[in-house]
């Protein structure tokens, strides 16, 4: 059995897989599959005697086209004829889990999808009566429901009646607004598309919605998920919600290698700070920020499940179903197609695909690790769901995360720190089910993590114009020892910025020579002066050192025989002089004279622990004073 350590390290390896959906591919929980199909109507009804009270969670599966990053049963190119067909079952399904469910209270409900908003107003009331009149809501259960921005913006009057039909909280995938990775991603959606949207979804009265937002991405940029996020900001949502992107079973599954950890954390990090900054609260590593006080942000059904493991029916095709003991996926899971949905349902049987009757461990990994959608664990909630203590169930695993600091105990949760939210993909699997932990490493290991396939991805994807690029100079402090005087050689700038002003030689590097092959053909180029020894001075960064723009320059020193120097001034030098250097010191205050016989410059400097700064300069060009100084004092050593 692997340790914490090890299991931590795996997840951190497989970080694309080691996160809150559970089991982790279609076959893991294969031992614990109910093989005889007659045996599963009476399996639900027994499971379900075990709890008082559940969420619902309604799927369809429609949307105009399929986003490349989709991961849900999802189908395309419906029409009315279809739609109505399917909700004609779901009305039937519905019907059945009301016989079984009877009784028992339902604490949460979602509308999800797919996009549901696709239905017409009449399916979607149909649905919304059926929950209604089958099921025992629990009074102030809030109702939820997602939409498309372009829905949202084209068909007001569906929006009005999606609220007019009792669903209080909204919630609107925006993903991304960089048009060009909405393109690579085959999704729809402008900026008038949004605002359009968000003052519909206000003008029916909804004061609960949540914009989606989504990080990861091979082709996404720090600075485009910066600009998303600003961007939703903008529209003033109650909640913002984050996912980061899981690569598995979807379209652009063989992209998952070229996004490291890194950048992943990164985008996390870089929203953390931008949503918080505007106002938007969450525990670190939470993925639902909300600026409404109390509100976790997410529907009743979510939060629920998230912080109790409350169990829930999911209906429609493909849809989960999690009972206290088992695991269920509707049948169209796995080929995402209505035949055997529709066949099941005309049959009268539940419409499950697979059932997994779960040992209490793989129970407890699924309600553990989708805790983590929060980032904490509730302690006594896990008491009330299993009966057990969590810090004595998981004894090693709490140690491994207390001692590492990764996750801290603060009002009888257990919370991820700053450091457990960067590592959250370590943290989740030590969680996981014994069986799970092997699974984690067993079944990844073919990916071809690390390797030459990802780096080719990576640098694919890599535009270095994406990112900021100071320009790089370099400067030369020539001096010359004469007998009586240390002679330093400047020249006269002949354009802006400084003209007139005097510097020292140098230049800008070319893309083709390292700093210091660049310092030897300024000083040849310049003087003449070849096979002399440069020394390194030091790099000169400030932000401010050069008016034409972010500059930094890499400073270094020859002493030359002034016989061999035959001054070229060129480029935008209008002359070239020698001239005496006298450096005198008064504590940290260095007083430069530079003088000849037709002019005398001066600069004062102050050297402190932190740096040397310029309190007075006259005649000399940018940051030169400092140079010459730094530059006369490497040249006395
Ligand atoms: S809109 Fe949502 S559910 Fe539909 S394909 Fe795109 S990601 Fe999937």
């Amino acid at each position: 059995m692997m340790n914490c350590r090890e299991v931590f390290e795996t997840g951190l390896l497989y970080h694309h897989y080691a996160n809150t959906a559970y089991p982790l591919t279609p076959h893991s929980f294969m031992q614990y599959r109910l093989n005889n199909r007659d045996e599963i109507h009476d399996f639900v009804v027994s499971e379900w005697q075990k709890a008082d009270a559940l969420s619902l969670y309604i799927h369809v599966p429609f949307c105009k086209q399929r986003c490349k990053f989709c991961e849900y049963v999802v189908l395309e190119h419906t029409d009315d004829n279809i739609e109505d067909e399917y909700v004609d079952l779901l009305l039937k399904e519905m019907q059945m889990y009301a016989e079984i469910l009877k009784g028992k209270k339902i604490v949460g409900y979602d509308l999800g999808g797919g996009t549901p908003a696709k239905l017409s107003v009449r399916n979607l009331r149909r649905i919304t009566d059926a929950v209604n009149t089958l099921f025992d809501i629990e009074p102030g259960t809030v109702f939820s429901v997602e939409t498309t921005p372009v829905i949202a913006a084209n068909e007001p009057e569906k929006i009005q009646a999606l609220y007019d039909l009792g669903y209080r909280r909204i919630s609107m995938g925006v993903q991304t607004v960089s048009e060009k990775l909405l393109n690579a991603l085959g999704r729809e959606g402008s900026a008038s598309v949004y605002e359009k949207a968000v003052a519909n979804i206000r003008k029916a009265g909804f004061q609960s919605f949540n914009i989606d937002l989504m990080y990861g991405f091979l082709y996404q940029t720090d600075a485009d998920f910066g600009n998303t996020l600003r961007y939703a900001v903008g529209l003033a949502p109650e909640h913002i919600t984050l996912y980061r992107n899981r690569y598995k079973g979807t379209k652009i599954e063989s992209e998952a290698g070229g996004v490291s950890i890194y950048k992943a954390v990164y985008q996390y990090r870089l929203a953390y700070s931008i949503l918080t900054d505007h106002g938007y609260i969450a525990n670190v590593g939470k993925n639902t920020f909300s600026r409404v006080p109390d509100d976790y942000g997410t529907s009743d059904y979510l939060t629920k499940r998230v912080i109790y493991g409350t169990p829930y029916v999911g209906m429609g095709l493909g849809a989960q179903s999690f009972g206290m003991d088992y695991l269920a996926y509707n049948l169209g899971a796995a080929e995402k197609r209505m035949e055997r949905y529709r066949t099941a349902i005309r049959e009268g049987r539940l419409p499950i695909q697979d059932i997994y009757r779960l040992p209490k461990e793989e129970s407890i990994a699924k309600m553990v690790s989708v805790a983590f959608y929060f980032a904490f664990v509730d302690l006594a909630a896990f008491k009330a769901r299993f009966g057990l203590d969590f810090c004595e169930y998981f004894r090693d695993e709490v140690d491994f995360v207390l001692q590492n600091k990764l996750m801290e105990l603060k009002d009888g949760r257990l919370y991820l720190t700053p450091r457990g939210a960067d590592n959250i993909n370590g943290v989740i699997p030590l969680f996981y089910s014994p069986r799970s932990k092997e699974e984690l490493k067993t079944a990844f290991a073919a990916k071809s993590l690390g390797e030459e396939n990802d780096e080719r991805l990576f640098l694919d994807a890599y535009n270095i114009d994406n990112y900021f690029r100071p320009s790089l100079a370099v400067d030369i402090a020539v001096f010359a020892q004469q007998p009586d005087a240390k002679q330093i050689l400047l020249i006269r700038r002949g354009d802006h910025p400084y003209m007139n002003h005097w510097a020292l030689p140098g230049g800008f590097l070319r893309s083709d020579e390292t700093l210091e092959q660049a310092a030897a053909r300024e000083l040849r180029e310049e003087t003449g002066v070849q096979n002399v020894r440069l020394l390194p001075v030091g790099n000169y960064s400030d932000v401010a050192r050069d008016p034409r723009g972010r500059i930094i320059s890499a400073a270094y020193t020859a002493t030359v025989d002034p016989a061999e120097v035959h001054v070229l001034s060129g480029d935008d030098a209008i002359d070239a002089k020698w001239f005496a250097l006298e450096v005198t010191q008064d504590g940290g205050i260095y007083m430069l004279t530079l003088r000849n016989d037709a002019k005398t410059l001066t600069a004062t400097l102050h050297i402190t622990p932190e740096g040397t700064e310029i309190l007075a300069n006259d005649g000399l060009a940018f940051d030169h004073a400092k140079i010459i100084l730094d530059a006369y004092r490497v040249s006395a050593v």
